[in-house]
């Protein structure tokens, strides 16, 4: 058994780019992460020369819009018949976090879309964390 890792790719498909479309129910939209993402498995796992896979291990940022709960369970619609049938599917959750420009510091926000800096106040847009929706590791054989 060996592992793939994204730090170790370092290839710009192996991360997920995918938002919520307007229109769609969360289930079919985290159905699509996960065919998506099966996608990208099959790939790595092809390049790898690999005819299993034992675990896949997500990473998901609190702001990416994606439901944990749904992608477990598109997990079990779309992996019969794939080479990650079987597999074990790990989701990693990655807490928001945001910056302040004026402490320089990250922060970690006490509410959903309001980010501001709990040390002087100041209101931030920038995301250091939290958005994350990445394929990070696979467990191959
Ligand atoms: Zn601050």
């Amino acid at each position: 058994m060996f592992q793939v890792t994204s730090s170790g790719l370092h290839r710009p498909a192996f991360r997920l780019s995918l938002r919520p479309q307007a229109g769609l129910t969360t289930a079919v939209h985290e159905l699509g992460i996960m065919q998506s993402t099966l996608g990208l498995v099959e790939e790595h796992a092809r390049r790898a020369n690999a005819t299993r896979v034992h675990r896949i291990v997500l990473r998901i940022g609190a702001l990416a819009g994606v439901d944990p709960d749904a992608l477990r369970f598109a997990f079990e619609v779309v992996v019969p018949g794939t080479i990650a049938a079987g597999a074990t599917l790990q989701i990693d959750a990655v807490p928001a976090l945001a910056h302040c420009a004026a402490c320089q510091q990250d922060f970690a926000p006490e509410t959903g879309f309001i980010f501001q800096c709990p040390r002087c106040g100041t209101l931030s847009g920038q995301v250091s964390q939290g958005r994350e929706l990445e394929l990070f590791r696979l467990e191959l054989s």
